[in-house]
């Protein structure tokens, strides 16, 4: 079946409400019952008991009748008895009544004296009598003094006495819980379709966006903090999330196309051009000096974005290893040092013994790539400085060159795939290096940073967590 959460809710809390209350009202009635068949036993022994002492005997009437008196005066044997105007022969529908021991009644009432005449008396022993489908419940006393031998008092009060107040508790809580269960079950549903009621405005956001693909869309909820608020946060800033990507994806792409275009058009055009004129020898090599240098240039801007999305996708595509940095960085400052381009000189400052682990292609490519730049937008004559020390419990790496430096504005932005500060002053550049090296460096847990002043120089640290 196909319920709402509103409805199951209901029902669930519903069903576990009647059965608690039904329970109630048994245990209600059970404990009444109890209580009142208690009171009314002793009733019946404190009346039948109260009554012992109602009665005497006297040899003579006229010595204890006074004038106006009520009491009641039975002969009995050689004298008779006083039954006191104190006598409860009938009270709160407790029946007492003398008795001789054969079972002759002398004095009181008794509804089921029939039915009794079979019970012995017993005395001080409280016996059940079943009769006409109704049980009482029935308490002898024996009189004892002078003159009271061979007397008993029976007391009678039916069980069914407090039935009329057990049927007021009854239709009170008849009439009480099953109010209270339909304000309990109209409050719940009430307040399960308020807290709910977010969870649809989700659901309906949510398929708006899957139809419309339109992740600008947020979901807005009045304000609030409870779970469903929350799940309407982390799904907005999902979405967010998702969105960036996508935008950056599409950034990506557009890039990439627009950096192969460049390339490709220049091949084109020099196809076109050596086939169409009469192109002589010198022209056609010159030509395809073009095409080759052009079609080198996007063999590596091919290959940087494969290695960027390996990076990003196949990262098992790099192992790493425990890795002697020192060495690496060493070799790597020797290899680039030969490239004295511009007449720059490299120094290198390394401390021994930094490992770390890591890739070492990969490492190498990094460092490569801050060190191609320090030549590549360096000064004439300037000078290159890399330096590697230990600095609690990671490797620091400084690359500094006294070159053109990076306006502020553009320091931000450096990192981001094909973002090239000042595209006039070289156009070797693909703008994924330093891209490729921070992917490198956060596949390898470090950060890398970047302080620079145009026309003074830039620093890049590289820090890397210690093998
Ligand atoms: P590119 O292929 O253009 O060098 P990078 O991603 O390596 O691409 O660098 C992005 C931009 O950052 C460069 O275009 C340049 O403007 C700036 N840049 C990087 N390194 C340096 C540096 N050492 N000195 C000055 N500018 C730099």
């Amino acid at each position: 079946m196909n319920l709402s959460i509103r409805t199951k809710l209901t029902l669930w809390f519903s069903a576990a409400l009647i059965v608690v209350v039904s329970l109630t009202y048994v245990c209600i009635m059970a404990v009444s019952d109890q209580v009142l068949q208690k009171t009314i036993r002793d009733n019946l022994i404190e009346t039948v008991e109260h009554n012992v002492d109602e009665i005497e005997f006297y040899w003579d009437k006229n010595s204890v009748a006074e004038p106006g008196d009520v009491d009641l005066f039975i002969p009995h044997g050689a004298g008779f008895l006083e039954v006191d105007d104190d006598f409860l022969s009938t009270v709160n529908q407790v029946y007492t009544a003398l008795y001789e021991g054969n079972m002759l009644m002398l004095y009181g009432e008794n509804p089921v004296a029939k039915e009794c005449e079979d019970v012995p008396f017993q005395d001080r022993v409280l016996q059940k009598v079943r009769s006409g489908g109704i049980v009482y419940y029935v308490f002898d006393r024996e009189l004892s003094g002078e003159g009271l031998t061979g007397l008993w008092l029976r007391g009678v009060v039916s069980e069914t006495q407090g039935r009329e107040e057990l049927a007021a508790v009854s239709k009170v809580s008849l009439t009480i819980l099953p109010l209270i269960v339909l304000f309990a079950i109209l409050g719940g549903n009430l307040i399960a379709g308020r807290t709910l009621r977010p969870l649809s405005e989700i659901t309906e956001m949510t398929e708006q966006i899957s139809q419309g693909n339109d992740l600008k869309k947020q979901i807005s909820l009045d304000p609030g903090g409870d779970e469903l608020h929350r799940l309407a946060d982390s799904f907005n800033s999902m979405i967010a999330r998702l969105d960036a990507s996508f935008e950056k994806e599409k950034q990506f792409t557009s890039d990439v196309s627009h950096e192969l275009r460049t390339p490709m058009t220049v091949i084109t055009v020099q196809c076109e051009y050596s086939l169409e004129n009469d192109t002589s020898p010198e022209e056609y090599a010159a030509s395809i000096q073009t095409i080759y240098s052009q079609s080198k240039r996007m063999t590596s801007l091919i290959n940087q974005m494969l290695d960027l999305s390996r990076l990003d996708m196949r990262p098992e595509y790099y192992p790493k290893e425990k890795t002697d940095f020192s060495a690496l960085i060493g070799s790597v400052c020797e290899d680039m040092a030969l490239i004295r381009d511009k007449g720059i000189v490299l120094n290198a400052r390394i401390e021994r013994g930094v490992f770390i682990d890591g890739n070492p292609s990969l490492l190498v490519r990094a460092v490569s790539n801050l060190i191609l730049n320090a030549y590549r937008y360096g000064k004439e004559n300037g000078h290159i400085t890399v330096s590697l020390q230990k600095n609690e419990g990671s490797s620091l790496l400084r690359i500094e060159d006294d070159g053109s430096g990076i306006a502020p504005e553009d320091l931000p932005r450096i990192f981001d795939r094909f973002y090239r500060a000042d595209r006039s002053r070289t156009e070797s550049g693909s703008g994924l290096g330093l891209s490729i090296t921070k992917e490198i460096v956060s596949f390898h847990g470090g950060t890398v940073t970047v302080e620079s002043f145009p026309e003074k120089g830039s620093v890049f640290s590289v820090s890397f967590p210690e093998a």
